[in-house]
């Protein structure tokens, strides 16, 4: 029996791309020896999707559906694909079509040839509008400038999981996922593949400046401490110039220099003022992802699905 491969696509209000996406998958796997599934989760949207879906799985036998109580996120949307998929290996994509189908085989060949997970990058690409190329750069800029690990240019959620890694994932307990940070901490013999993005077949993008700003501190304080390392560096950098600041302050008071000082007190009282507020929203926000998890909440709820016991 040939191996099966899971797709996995997120959906939020994609009701116009479902079926032409499905239809270019099918269309790749009519040339390639696997079989495969599709399992699309939708993430509370309040278009047709769901309907689209529920339809699809009546006619299909290898289509399933997820479809979640509310919009939880992308993030937890990969992640109820990847517990639910049933594959050797389990891809996952946008629904938009901008991660084209027709990858599949080359990832599928590096996959055959001893890859547990193939990465794919996505190239500049002067189609894309400019203010999301911009923000796009910048989000990979801070991400990494912030963090320990480093994740690369354009590495979207347009991946291949040996079924390995995802049984991994299946008992990751963490609030806040950031999947493209953990698939780079995982390890495994990892591969990327190039690729020039599509244009969004319809719709509109779903991740605007302040939800792009949003999974980038995210992802930051999701993958590491080093916002807390550098508050701790910045506070004792300024100890040791205020340090060097003392004796000039004892020698002005005796040597009689006139005391004149009230534009620099409130700079520095600003300044500084400014600095231990910033340094107490970093504490603040691993505070709050503590907090988060103390309640230990699923990631997601599910309202409906095809697949037979889970609800
Ligand atoms: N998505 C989702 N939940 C959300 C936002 C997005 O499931 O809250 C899905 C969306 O349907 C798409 C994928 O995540 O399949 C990527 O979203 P989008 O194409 O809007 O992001 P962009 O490509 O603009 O970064
Ligand atoms: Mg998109």
């Amino acid at each position: 029996m040939n191996k099966l491969v899971s797709i996995v696509i997120p959906a939020h209000n994609e009701e116009e791309n479902i079926i032409v996406i499905v239809d270019r998958i099918e269309k790749v796997f009519d040339t390639l020896p696997y079989r495969f599934e599709i399992l699309v989760v939708d993430d509370g949207g309040t278009d047709k999707t769901l309907e689209v879906i529920e339809n699809l799985a009546k006619a299909k036998d290898n289509f399933f559906y997820v479809e979640f109580s509310r919009n939880f996120g992308h993030q937890p949307a990969l992640k109820a694909g990847l517990d639910y998929a049933n594959g050797d290996c389990v891809i996952s994509l946008d629904a938009d079509l901008q991660h084209p189908p027709e990858l599949f085989r080359q990832m599928l060949e590096k996959w055959e040839e001893g890859y547990d997970i193939v990465y794919t990058r996505r190239k500049e690409d002067k189609k894309l509008p400019f203010k999301k190329r911009k923000t796009s750069y910048y989000f990979y800029r801070l991400l990494n400038s912030l963090s320990d690990i480093e994740i690369e240019q354009g590495t979207a959620d347009f991946r291949l999981l040996d079924k390995k890694a995802v049984k991994i994932f299946r008992d990751f307990k963490e609030n806040d996922l950031f999947i493209r940070g953990l698939v780079k901490w995982l390890g495994f013999r990892q591969c990327p593949i190039d690729y020039i993005p599509e244009a969004r077949f319809a719709g509109a993008s779903k991740y605007s400046v302040s939800k792009m700003r949003k999974l980038a501190i995210q992802g930051v304080t999701s993958l590491s401490t080093k916002p807390l390392h550098t508050a701790a560096y910045l506070g004792f950098f300024f100890s040791m110039m205020s340090l060097l600041y003392i004796p000039y302050v004892v020698y002005a008071f005796y040597v009689g220099k006139q005391v004149n000082g009230w534009a620099s007190l409130i700079m520095t009282v600003a300044f500084f003022g400014g600095l231990q507020l910033i340094i107490l929203g970093i504490i603040g926000i691993y505070i709050g992802k503590m907090f988060m998890q103390t309640k230990n909440r699923p990631n997601y709820i599910i309202r409906s699905t095809n697949i037979e016991g889970i609800l």
